[in-house]
């Protein structure tokens, strides 16, 4: 059995299995093969495939000079939905994350500060929190 991507005229994809490369060659010059989608008997080995697995990869490789920007900006954007969700509670997030977790208080997203042990301490409790991106810029 040999599987192949087929593409109809009207640009619909789909998977057709085939005793053999033989089978699908006759099938095809007979018309047997019809499109799922419309029935359309003009139905060929899809080349689009490769061209979008080409065209993806094009889109996500990013070029060194604007990586760094496009990467603030994500990291920009991250903070942004993050920070805007959540209330701010200050140096209470360990013990507002705490309660949170033992479902002591509502639940509801919250942000603040913890220290690297204080931090360490929740996540060994099983609290789940995540650190929020920092850019450079920030530190100062
Ligand atoms: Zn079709």
């Amino acid at each position: 059995m040999i599987r192949y991507r087929l593409q109809c005229a009207h640009a619909h994809e789909f998977e057709a299995w085939f005793a053999s490369s033989a089978s699908y060659d006759a099938q095809a010059a007979g018309g047997h093969i019809t499109c799922p989608e419309c029935n359309s008997r003009e139905v060929g080995k899809s080349i689009m495939a490769p061209n979008v697995a080409l065209r993806a990869r094009g889109e996500v490789a990013i070029p060194d000079d604007e990586a760094p920007a496009r990467y603030r900006n994500l990291v920009r954007e991250v903070r942004r939905v993050l920070v805007s969700g959540s209330e701010d509670v200050g140096a209470r997030f360990p013990e507002e994350a705490r309660k949170i977790h033992y479902r002591e208080v509502e639940q509801r997203a919250i942000r603040g500060t913890a220290s690297p042990d204080e931090a360490r301490a929740l996540v060994e409790e099983g609290v789940e929190i995540m650190a929020l991106p920092r850019l450079p810029e920030d530190a100062n």
